[in-house]
């Protein structure tokens, strides 16, 4: 059994490593994508810049040529729309010209007498300035707020995604986990609980072979090996239903029960069984209500239900079994005043081999059947039980529901 445990908790090692290089990996992903997006619409600002700088580059050249068809030597203080070229002024094409012109070329850029950002550069008489229109700046933007957006989603699913499997690995490690120390638990319990009756049936067989005993004396040892045999008989006989019950071929033979002469029979019974009075019974069934049922597995339910009254309430007990009815239910109330349950333990009684880890309970004969078999019978009933609690201290109650025959 170790060696299970152990390659649980290897497993868990494993899956804490595989979950740190994904989430990393994950991680480095996004900021990649981010990254690389960001660069591709820089690069795409970038070249719109360079269409501005070849525009104004263009528009310089022209000027250029123009000047240079004067024989002139060097150039004068520009002033706007001329040009001073050796103390004479050359007439330089209307501003609106080049203005179309270059627009008419580059699309993208605007010739504008303010600059419009930091950068734009002024023509080359300084008539006005060239500058990128908002339009396709804009276009830019948000398809760079869309991409970006665009990698935040894929990221986030993926991290869901990731997020999510690695949640299922991690219950799916957990539930191994339980089920491991569960069944560590359980052979542990079992073996306790095999050997402790058989130990004194032993001794108490021998006792009546070796010894003179007194008829008052036989009567008690007889007693208490009755009581020894029945805790066998219950432990091997919810071994032997929760194994059919796991391999699905629990099978009942369901018939028409009056349940309150049934229900009274079944409680006198235990309570004859487990000591009279010690329980500290009282019943109040409610008369004429049916429902199809199987007895016998009906009954091991009842028996679990009244023990753990038994086993988890100390004295003096009051344990109480009602019987009642809506039009179409049943149900079977068994309540008593014990130990409790606490919220945290409430959803794990019902499975297989669940002992409540306190000293308390733990040092009290059992298996950690009892409930998941009585589950599985009402459910194969068609019907199924509850349990509930104030919390420790204040006591349990279990409800069985039936569907109710009608008579
Ligand atoms: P077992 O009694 O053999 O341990 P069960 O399946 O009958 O197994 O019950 C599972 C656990 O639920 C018990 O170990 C106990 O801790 C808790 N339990 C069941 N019935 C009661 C009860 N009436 N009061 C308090 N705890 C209970």
């Amino acid at each position: 059994m170790d060696r299970h445990l152990r390659r649980v908790r290897t497993q868990r090692l494993i899956f804490w490593g595989v979950a740190l290089l994904l989430c990393s990996q994950l991680g480095w992903w996004i900021s990649l994508q981010t990254h690389e997006t960001r660069r591709f619409e820089d690069a795409r600002i970038d070249q719109l810049k360079a269409g501005r700088a070849e525009a104004w580059q263009l528009d310089t050249k022209d000027i250029l040529a123009r000047l240079r068809a004067f024989p002139a030597v060097g150039l004068g203080p520009s002033i706007q729309g001329r040009v001073v070229v050796e103390a004479q002024e050359v007439d330089l094409p209307p501003l609106e010209d080049r203005r179309r012109a270059i627009e008419a070329r580059f699309p993208y850029v605007a010739v504008v007498a303010q600059p419009v950002a930091d950068d734009d550069p002024p023509l080359f008489d300084q008539s006005a300035y060239i500058t990128l229109r908002q339009e396709p700046l804009k276009t830019l933007t948000s398809e760079r707020r869309r991409a970006l957006w665009g990698v935040a989603a894929q990221g986030g699913f993926m991290a869901l995604g990731v997020f999510l499997g690695l949640i299922y690995i991690y219950r799916k490690l957990n539930t191994e986990m339980e089920l491991v120390l569960r069944q560590r638990n359980f052979i542990a319990t079992v073996t306790h609980e095999l050997k402790t009756p058989i130990a004194a049936l032993q001794v108490w067989t021998e006792t009546l072979f070796t010894r003179e005993l007194s008829e008052e004396k036989k009567a008690r040892v007889h007693d208490l090996m009755e009581k020894d045999l029945a805790r066998l008989t219950e432990l091997v006989s919810n071994l032997l239903e929760a194994a059919r019950a796991d391999a699905g071929s629990l099978e009942l033979r369901l018939e028409p029960l009056d349940l309150q002469p049934w229900l009274q029979g079944i409680c006198e019974a235990m309570e004859h069984r487990l000591s009279p009075g010690a329980l500290g019974l009282s019943i109040e069934l409610g008369k004429d209500i049916w429902a199809m049922a199987d007895p016998k597995a009906l009954g091991t339910v009842m028996e679990n239900l009244l023990s753990n009254a038994y086993k988890y309430a100390g004295e003096p007990r009051q344990t109480t079994v009602t019987l009642d009815g809506d039009r179409d239910d049943v149900f079977i109330v068994v309540s008593d005043r014990g130990n409790g349950i606490s919220s945290k333990e409430m959803p794990r009684i019902f499975q297989p081999f669940y002992r409540v880890g306190n000293e308390l309970t733990r040092q009290v004969p059992g298996s950690g059947l009892g409930l998941f078999l009585s589950k599985e019978i009402m459910l194969r009933h068609g019907g199924d039980i509850r349990a509930a609690s104030q919390g420790l201290g204040l006591g349990s109650s279990f409800t069985i529901r039936l569907p109710r025959l009608a008579k």
